[in-house]
């Protein structure tokens, strides 16, 4: 029989839309629909405690690719059962453990529309309005964050993309300017070597990453000692570019960060900035986590000195609770993105006056991810992000104020942004490692997802409240749970559902 005859047509045309398959693609989304509702949700806990051995066990005779297929019901039946209901609840009031976000609604709503009209962002044909509306939204990033009309960019994957792109066109800024040297056309010449990255001991590992990625070496990066807050030293900035001179070395990009993973904390940006500007480096800020605050009138002033970047990162799947993947790269003046020319003459054809975003982007294919900031922006405006970011921060200070009210913690930091870092402290006799296993037992048990890190060597807890449902009461619920298990561990006892690990 061939391919073509109506009885395979029928199997597989089905699955694509059209005016007349709406039926079965309106089945499909209200069964996925009702996996978040009836599974994920329902189990109205942040995770279900199983093991990385015992999920392995349930999905070992899980056929990835059968020979034949099982019908898009009976497989979402088995997606719900299986993968979603073992899911970590990011919406939980009690998942605070990475940033990770709670999504908004109205972010849902708008991958569905980005899903089913899968337009691309690398050339105007491919997605005519979409191509509009992230230039616009861009534009209007650019004024928040102070820039001017030169400003320009581009929706990224995240953080780690945007970095890379700040980082990328930044050395081949100072190849041209001080070298004489065209990095894109020719590689790196030798006197690469000399090249300089500096950035806070606290910035995030993605810039270290970047210099591997661009042929510079992460010897490429000086890490510059943080303050008593966590925040870049000034004094260390002053010294480490007064030995970077005597040894030869060509600092050309400072990285400040608007957020810091694991204190929150935001580099002093205005005294970067005016440090940039001095010694002609490129200044990069990573904003990735705390640009959000730039939304927020009483903490916009946290951010001062931004508008000094010559570019900025920012993730909307952060504080701007945008599904995974949403983020942008800014450019103070657009005309940079000279340094990354391409001319690929079947999307760019130089006789085409439309706009193409491939150009501005290290990806070609790309998501309509702005749609999700747009929708958002749209229906809450300003003043429903402000309020959201607000009551996180407000929440914050209260959580801290309560870890260092009782003195079976100790508080490591007073917060700037969502994240609380603090210790148990274990009855003498007892080793503060045990701050790891609490942390793995609350997990095992399923009541609350809590993340660790370390400060001087010593393990610890960390809270990252950026859901806006949390409450002062869920969290004192988890450290109530903390501590029985902490005492619980410390006099070697097993807790009923506690396992050990
Ligand atoms: C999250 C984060 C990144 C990495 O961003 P992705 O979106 O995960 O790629 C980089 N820098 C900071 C400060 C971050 O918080």
């Amino acid at each position: 029989m061939s391919r073509t005859d109506a009885p395979e047509r029928e199997r597989t045309a089905g699955l694509f839309l059209g005016s007349d398959t709406t039926p079965a693609y309106r089945t499909a989304m209200e069964q996925a629909y009702r996996a978040v509702t009836d599974v994920y949700l329902e189990r109205a806990t942040p995770y279900t405690g199983r093991s990385p051995e015992q999920l392995a066990a349930q999905f070992e005779d899980h056929d990835v690719l059968p020979e034949n297929g099982q019908g898009v019901t009976e497989t979402i039946e088995t997606v719900a059962q299986t993968v979603v209901a073992n899911s970590v609840g990011t919406s939980d009031p009690a998942c605070v453990a990475h940033l990770q976000c709670p999504p908004m609604i109205p972010a849902l709503a708008a991958e569905v529309l980005i899903s089913a009209t899968n337009q691309s962002l690398d050339s105007w044909d491919q997605a005519p309005a979409a191509t509009e509306l992230e230039t616009r939204l861009i534009e209007a990033l650019a004024g928040v964050f102070g820039y001017g009309d030169d400003a320009d960019g581009v929706f990224t994957s995240g953080g780690t993309q945007s970095n890379f792109m700040g980082l990328l066109l930044a050395r081949n800024w100072v190849l041209d300017e001080r070298f004489d040297h065209d990095a894109q056309a020719d590689g790196l010449p030798p006197a690469a070597d000399s090249l300089r990255i500096l950035c806070s001991a606290d910035a995030h590992f993605t810039a270290r990453q970047a210099a591997a990625q661009l042929g510079l070496g992460e010897r490429a990066i000086v890490s510059i000692p943080t303050d008593e807050h966590h925040r870049l030293s000034i004094d260390a900035l002053d010294s480490t570019l007064a030995e970077l001179a005597a040894d030869d070395c060509e600092p050309f990009a400072l990285i400040g960060t608007a957020g810091t993973t694991d204190f929150g904390s935001i580099d002093p940006l205005a005294k970067l900035g005016a440090h940039a500007r001095e010694h002609d480096l490129w200044f990069h800020v990573d904003a990735a986590y705390g640009g959000a605050l730039a939304l927020s009138d009483r903490h916009r002033e946290k951010l001062r000195g931004i508008e000094m970047a010559d570019s900025i990162a920012v993730d909307f799947h952060k504080l701007f609770y945008q599904p995974l993947s949403c983020g942008a790269f800014l450019l103070g003046d657009g005309t940079h993105y000279q340094y990354i020319d391409r001319n690929a003459e079947y999307l760019n054809p130089e006789s085409d006056d439309a706009a193409h975003l491939v150009s501005k982007s290290v990806q070609t294919s790309r998501r309509f991810d702005a749609l999700k900031p747009y929708i958002a922006f749209r229906t809450l405006g300003r003043d429903g992000f402000e309020e959201l970011i607000d009551y996180t921060l407000d929440l914050t200070t209260a959580v801290a104020q309560r870890i260092k009210d009782d003195p079976a913690f100790e508080l490591k930091h007073e917060p700037t942004l969502n994240a609380v870092v603090f210790r148990y402290r274990p009855p003498t006799n007892a080793e503060t490692a045990i701050n790891d296993r609490i942390r793995d037992r609350l997990r095992a048990a399923g009541t609350a997802m809590i993340a660790r890190t370390t400060v001087d060597g010593e393990p610890c807890l960390k809270f990252t409240l950026l859901n806006p449902r949390t409450t002062v009461e869920t969290i004192e619920d988890v450290l109530t749970a903390i501590k029985r298990h902490g005492s619980a561990l410390s006099t070697g006892e097993r807790t009923t559902r506690g396992v050990e690990q």
